[in-house]
């Protein structure tokens, strides 16, 4: 009943206008994903072209070779879910899979490239559909909702080409469910709805990923890769009042760098900034992953342990100072030695300002003593205690 001639066109016209956006969003972002769903749209677009080729001279390529176009598309867009998760995908691989299509076909000395040719064709857009549905499930976890149509839509690809195969195999290409239910006309149509929800979910997710780089990139400090300042406060704030709710501890260490001018005027800036990034390495070795850590500011650090007390404090920065004295330095320098400020409190209540001012405190008192020491603020803070006035 569906005219197919029409829905060809429908189909080239989709996709002609996808592929010329797609080239147009690739030229301007150079993102990965863009360049392999363009190459993708190019190679549908040129896969179905072949097609029409079949009235022509070139009957016995035009089946085979838009076959393995398509098959190309297909792996294209599971290469593109990959970039989105950061994966490479080694370029013999996209290869592969079109040249055994073609190769199939062409084998099969029958112009349409009946029976062997096509079952493989089908097998093989069935295992680009399934291994793109694969990467959109395993992004599921850090991506956002967009996947979620589009994963529907690849597995309801996989089951049509997956029962389209199974009817081919068992009833041989004259079948009448291939010719009603399986029909070009049918294919067409989803590839239309593909076609269209891919587009849309791919910037989607990319936007989201793009996003997430830039959140992520706001939060750190440049030079060490810890949180900055701001985004300690935040998280830390957040930490303490679950660590409340949950009635348990908390310690906060703030540190400093020993004359840290001195090793700038001696070494120079350079060799200032490796210092930074060792202490920083020495901190991210030391630390759980539920610990807080961030550049407080030039050369001070401020580390948000939950559910530790002082003591347990105490033996990280000992840790801390540990590797920083056993880290690699650059020619003729010795990394600086540390102070400590350390303050806790028995269940977290304290605003965070005041476990940093108390620590602070602390920590005046490290550097007054000698330097190169942690200093345990007199007593844990009181959870009652009144907040801070600043
Ligand atoms: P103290 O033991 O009392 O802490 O002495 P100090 O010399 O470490 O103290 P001070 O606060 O006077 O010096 C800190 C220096 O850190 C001053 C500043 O030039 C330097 N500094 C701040 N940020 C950076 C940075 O990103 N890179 C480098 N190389 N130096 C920095
Ligand atoms: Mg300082
Ligand atoms: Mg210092």
């Amino acid at each position: 009943m569906l005219d197919l001639l029409s829905l060809k066109l429908a189909l080239a016209v989709v996709t002609l206008t996808l592929w010329v956006l797609f080239l147009g969003s690739y030229r301007r972002t150079r993102s990965l994903y863009s360049s392999y769903w363009s190459a993708a749209l190019g190679c549908w677009l040129a896969g179905n072209g072949a097609y029409w080729l079949k009235e022509t001279d070139w009957n016995g390529a035009a089946v085979p070779f838009g076959n393995a176009l398509l098959v190309a598309g297909a792996f294209g867009v599971w290469a593109g879910f990959r970039s989105l998760r950061s994966l490479d995908t080694p370029l013999w691989l996209l290869f592969a899979a079109p040249g055994v299509t073609a190769f199939a076909g062409i084998f099969e000395a029958d112009p349409d490239g009946a029976w062997l040719g096509m079952l493989v064709y089908f097998s093989l857009m069935g295992v680009g559909m399934a291994l793109a549905a694969r990467e959109l499930a395993l992004l599921k976890s850090q991506a956002s909702q967009a996947h979620k149509p589009l994963l529907i839509v690849a597995v309801v690809l996989v089951a049509y080409f997956g029962c389209r195969i199974v009817v081919y195999a068992v009833e041989g290409p004259d079948s009448e469910i291939l010719r009603t239910l399986f029909a070009p006309a049918v294919t067409c149509l989803l590839l239309i709805m593909l076609l269209v929800l891919v587009s849309f979910s791919m910037t989607a997710l990319n936007n989201h990923q793009l996003i997430s780089v830039l959140n992520e990139r706001a939060m750190r400090d440049g030079m060490t890769g810890l949180l900055n300042r701001q985004a300690f406060m935040e998280l830390a704030e957040r930490e303490l009042a679950g660590l409340q709710r949950a009635g348990l501890s908390a310690a906060v260490i703030l540190s400093d760098l020993d004359h840290f001018k001195s090793v700038n005027d001696t070494h120079g800036h350079a060799a200032g900034d490796a210092a930074i990034r060792a202490f920083a390495a020495a901190c991210k070795g030391t630390l759980r992953k539920t610990d807080l850590v961030a550049r407080y500011g030039g050369e001070e650090f401020v580390i948000l342990l939950p559910g530790a007390d002082e003591i347990s404090a105490e033996a990280i920065t000992t840790e801390i100072s540990r590797r920083l004295a056993a880290a690699p330095a650059p020619d003729g320098l010795d990394f600086p030695t540390v102070s400590y400020g350390i303050s806790s409190t028995p269940i977290a209540g304290p605003a965070l300002a005041q476990l940093i001012y108390t620590a602070d405190g602390a920590l005046y008192q490290a550097k007054a003593a000698g330097r190169n020491r942690a200093f345990i603020a007199e007593s844990p803070l009181d959870p009652e205690a009144a907040p801070l006035s600043t």
